[in-house]
């Protein structure tokens, strides 16, 4: 006897049973027994049963023999049918996609043997191929003496959907819709299990973004937050399928890759991602472009664990970081030693100011057309009694982490200042002095102020004093530095753009920047003699005419043999900078060379 669709009798609403539509006979109780009285109390109940069976939200449908011969109203309204008979007769499986067949007939194979109610959650299938998410309980019962099935079926599609939803949400980041921190562990646990299984390889990638706390104090959290959606959605179109995007933090995020027998996994791929994510970004009318520092360590090379591999990438990350943005680094165990020596260096670097550790070197910007020295770079360098002599590279990036950057900046400018005022009072010459300013400290506000006070105290020309900008710095924020350079140049000061050609500046940016100055980077002129080289030729000829297009004056770095010079010559560059001329020296070199050069023309050969 069924277990369900017999309520006591005194629950049972007083109201007329309508007939039913014409189906097969509901008879539940054949085969009890066959005593009038019985019969009698059977048929009450079973009108009851019918009218319980009728009003019930739930759909209910009975099957016997593989077909359907009863369906309540609910059901039809949920199959959306337009009749109850339109289900009638219908084979029951068809109700189930045909992908879930072979599970149900195994599960009601089992209910046949246990007699017991069955509840599942399944998809089900509507006449017409559409599908929805059900739960559907089933109950033997006996119909027309044969064995048949009782089923009660509830949509519960909006269940499943907010099932989804917060799973979703559970594992996902909400402003990305990457995956988020919990799940990446998940993922890369199964990633290396995967791995340990069919022998691939896994990478997993360290990504943080470059000057993120920059942009986000200076233009807003709504904005920052747009450019998170820009980044991620350009990293996850940069990868494949089986690769997994994650949001670690806040500007951070991990990417797991996954090799495969003929899917090898190269630094390309990693190249290809930094390209990526410095293209130019334009958000509300505002153009910029945000770099990353990238950290990778490799499974089953580095780590045993997920814990541990995001660990070394990150570690890997932060070295990458620190020797100068937009780059990459793999993992490998020197990296530790190498962080030690930096945790030094930082620490010396606290003092280096107040020790009196840094001097500056000058190196001559010759005129190709005069051949005279027309101005000096000044270079930055540190003696510390610990560490030894050492060069730019090997600390301004971690100076351009901290507000050191400032304070470093501002005493280079006052030095530089001071040093081509004290030459030009020992009559060497109203040389031009160029100083480099580093990406961090252009933000400072203080930066006109410090350049306008270094002039007052030195007696110097604004004209005298060039600042040197590197090319990512100006697209970085591409409105500001136009402001900034504005302001320098009515303070009569000249502007450089350093390293040109080596970044992606769009010309008409550059055009709108009030420059005075080109520097072709030492890449390109050290392409100039090389054998293998024969478009390098052409790329410096088409820069020096869009400069000259553009009034600036163009100065070539790094020119150290006379293939280079004869080359730049021939394409009428302005000046020239490097080893052939003279290697940046100090300040008392430089005036005994200055001195020298007084009454002699340079020619180069
Ligand atoms: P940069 O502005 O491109 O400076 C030119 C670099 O090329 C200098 O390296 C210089 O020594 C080197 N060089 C000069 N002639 C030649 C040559 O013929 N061949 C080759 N291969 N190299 C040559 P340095 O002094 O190590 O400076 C490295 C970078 O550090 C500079 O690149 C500049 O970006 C940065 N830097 C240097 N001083 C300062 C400073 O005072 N402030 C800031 N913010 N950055 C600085
Ligand atoms: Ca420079
Ligand atoms: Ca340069």
């Amino acid at each position: 006897m069924s277990k369900i669709g017999r309520p006591a009798a005194s629950r049972l609403p007083r109201k007329r049973l309508k007939p039913l539509p014409a189906q097969k006979n509901l008879d539940l109780f054949s085969g009890t027994q066959d005593h009038e009285g019985v019969v009698v109390a059977l048929r009450e109940s079973e009108a009851r049963y019918r009218q319980i069976v009728e009003l019930t939200p739930d759909a209910i449908l009975i099957e016997s023999l593989g077909k359907i011969v009863f369906v309540n109203t609910a059901a039809k309204k949920l199959f959306r049918e337009t009749s109850q008979a339109r289900l009638v007769d219908r084979f029951a499986i068809d109700l189930t996609p045909v992908a879930h067949q072979e599970s149900l007939a195994r599960q009601l194979a089992q209910l046949g043997a246990s007699n017991s109610l069955l509840h599942t959650d399944e998809l089900l299938q509507r006449l017409d191929g559409s599908t929805f998410d059900a739960s559907v309980r089933r109950v033997r019962v006996v119909h027309d003496g044969q064995a048949a099935t009782h089923t009660v079926v509830r949509d519960i599609s909006e269940r499943k959907k907010r099932e989804h939803q917060l799973s979703y949400q559970a594992t996902h980041d909400a402003l990305t819709g990457a995956t988020n921190r919990d799940s990446l562990i998940l993922k890369l646990r199964d990633a290396i299990h995967q791995a340990d299984r069919h022998g691939f390889g896994v990478w997993v990638i360290f990504i943080d973004l470059d000057r993120f706390k920059q942009i986000n104090d200076q233009f807003g959290h709504a904005y920052g937050d747009q450019l998170l959606q820009v980044v991620a959605g350009r990293l996850s179109n940069s990868l494949r399928r089986d690769d997994v995007l994650a949001r670690y933090g806040g500007d951070e995020f991990v990417l797991i890759l996954r090799g495969g027998s003929d899917d090898y996994l190269t630094p390309q791929i990693i190249e290809r991602l930094v390209a990526s994510v410095s293209e130019p970004i334009a958000i509300e009318g505002l153009e910029l472009t945000i770099t990353c520092s990238v950290g990778i360590s490799t499974y089953p090379v580095d780590g045993r664990n997920a814990e541990e591999l995001i660990l070394q990438a990150d570690t890997a990350m932060y070295l990458a970081k620190g020797s100068g943005h937009n780059r990459y680094q793999f993992y490998n165990e020197a990296i530790d030693v190498q962080l030690y020596q930096r945790a030094i260096v930082e620490t010396e670097l606290q003092h280096a100011l107040e020790k009196r550790e840094f001097y500056l070197v000058y190196q001559p910007q010759v005129s190709l057309k005069t051949g005279r020295i027309s101005g000096v770079e000044a270079l930055l360098r540190w003696a510390n009694p610990r560490l030894g002599e050492l060069m730019p590279e090997q600390f301004l990036p971690l100076a351009e982490k901290t507000a050191l950057i400032n304070t470093i900046g501002a005493w280079v400018v006052n030095e530089a200042v001071q040093q081509a005022a004290s030459w030009e009072r020992e009559g060497l010459g109203a040389l031009r002095i160029a100083v480099n300013l580093s990406a961090r400290q252009i933000d400072m506000a203080g930066l006109l102020h410090v350049v306008k006070t270094a002039l007052d105290d030195a007696h110097l020309l604004p004209q005298r004093l060039e600042l040197e900008l590197t090319e990512t710095l100006m697209m970085s924020d591409v409105k500001r530095t136009q402001r900034l350079l504005q302001e320098l140049d009515r303070l009569g000061v000249q502007v450089a753009m350093d390293d040109f050609g080596t970044g992606y500046s769009s010309l008409v940016h550059l055009q709108r920047m009030p420059l005075h100055c080109l520097k072709i980077d030492k890449d390109i002129v050290r392409a100039l003699s090389d054998p293998d080289d024969d478009s390098a030729e052409a790329i410096l000829g088409r820069l020096v005419t869009l400069a000259h297009s553009l009034r600036l004056r163009v100065v070539a770095e790094g020119v150290e043999n006379q293939e280079q010079l004869n080359i730049l010559r021939r394409h009428n560059c302005d000046e020239i900078q490097g080893y052939m001329h003279s290697a940046p020296q100090t300040a008392n070199s430089i005036a005994a060379v200055l001195r020298k050069h007084l009454n002699e023309d340079w020619r180069g050969d």
